[in-house]
């Protein structure tokens, strides 16, 4: 598998069958490659492009051995996985990319938070405790005067896991309810969120996609922008420096998404992911290479792809089920609709809808017209706009 060639598709096994690992399938027609996925379920999104399907848990070790039996490497759709099921698998000789060690940084946000603040990296101030007793975390809510921000370590995603208590008792009651460790951080006042991607090969090279703007709601991400609003150079690249440096200290294999937050001390880290991303979805019809088809060529040992913007402006949009289903809207030139033909449940994201264009104005109305379209529940957000 080090010299792959049309003539011997790399065999890729994805653990998972949601959303990405559907984008990931459409991106490898493009590839030398052929991908294997283990879904959930038989009606889940990547089974319509996979080339084979297993149906199983990502949480079962006798799934995932199945998978790895059956390819030259392992990736993810999600990182709610067995980790020592996923060790067992690089031992038994098949790579997994990202490996289990890398993985887990995005398992476990306390994990995550701890390494990188050894590492020296600018963070959001926290602790990481277990149950409320912790002397910690009494001395760094006084610290906070009970301003603080409270996520479960694992098993949480969109949101889920993430509390925002309002005072000092709130917040004690928040980590009794919680199981094992928890991290209790800031709260910070935000000027902005932004997403950088990085994609990193299996011979530690990288390459940068541009910084994004990210707009959440309820903890959700629901609106993505190209280029990012009111960032100058210096700090865009600052940016993607910080992303380069943990994408080198977590060994990752692939993209590396790294989720920051804009505050009056500069670029925080919030949180990563290994693999690809939703503030990512942008690059399928706005970057010269997808972020899914340079996933894919990271872990299948290909050369990455070249990352720059092919639009002036691009707006991404995520649709989350509104209070009745509605036929999504067709896509025309520079409107992209991505449908991942999930069953429809209020307040579900199933799917989003990527608007190119020349002007960020009437890029950002066109995605957001289509997503209302759609009978997205979502508002669209206010921002300012620089151009
Ligand atoms: P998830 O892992 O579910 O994506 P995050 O940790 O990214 O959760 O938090 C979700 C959102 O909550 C962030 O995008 C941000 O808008 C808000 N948030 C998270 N942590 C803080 C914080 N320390 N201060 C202020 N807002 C925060």
């Amino acid at each position: 598998m080090s010299d792959p060639s049309p003539a011997t598709p790399v065999r890729v096994g994805v653990v998972g069958g949601g959303q990405l690992a559907l984008m990931m399938g459409e991106a490898a027609r493009e590839l030398p490659l052929s991908l294997t996925v283990l879904a959930a379920r038989d009606d889940d999104p990547a089974v319509r492009v996979a080339d084979a399907v297993l149906v199983g848990s990502a949480r079962d070790p006798e799934a995932l051995a199945d998978l790895a039996r059956r390819v030259d490497v392992v990736t993810l759709d999600h990182e709610l996985v067995d980790l020592d099921a996923l060790a067992a698998v690089e031992s038994s000789g098949t790579p997994v990319r990202p490996g289990a060690a890398a993985v887990r940084f995005a398992a476990d946000k306390a994990h995550q938070r701890q390494v990188l603040g050894r590492s020296g990296l600018p963070l959001p101030r926290f602790v990481v405790v277990e149950g409320t007793r912790d002397p910690a975390l009494s001395a760094f809510l006084a610290a906070e005067g009970g301003r603080v921000v409270v996520k479960a370590a694992t098993g949480g995603y969109d949101g889920r896991g993430v509390y925002f208590p309002t005072s000092r008792d709130g917040a004690l009651e928040v980590v009794a309810g919680l199981t094992g460790p928890v991290v209790v951080e800031e709260r910070l006042a935000l000027r902005g969120e932004a997403a950088q991607l990085v994609v990193r090969g299996v011979d530690g090279a990288h390459v940068a996609y541009p910084l994004v703007s990210t707009f959440q709601a309820e903890g959700t991400c629901i609106e993505v922008d190209f280029p990012a609003l009111g960032v100058g150079a210096a700090e865009a690249a600052e940016a993607a420096t910080l992303a380069e440096r943990i994408a080198d200290i977590v060994g990752a294999v692939g993209v590396l998404a790294v989720e920051l937050f804009w505050t009056d001390r500069g670029w925080l880290v919030n949180e990563i992911a290994l693999r690809p991303h939703n503030t990512g979805h942008w690059t399928i019809e706005g970057a010269r290479t997808s972020q899914f088809a340079n996933h894919l060529r990271a872990v299948a040992g290909l050369p990455l792809g070249p990352t720059d913007a092919s639009a002036r402006h691009v707006v991404m949009v995520n649709v989350l089920g509104g209070d009745e289903p509605h036929e999504p809207p067709a896509s025309r030139p520079g409107l992209a609709v991505h449908d991942y033909a999930k069953a429809w449940r209020p307040g579900r994201k199933i799917g989003h809808v990527t608007a190119t264009g020349a002007h960020q104005a009437a890029t950002r109305v066109a995605a957001w017209e289509a997503a209302r379209a759609w009978g997205s529940r979502e508002e669209e957000p206010w921002h300012s706009s620089p151009s």
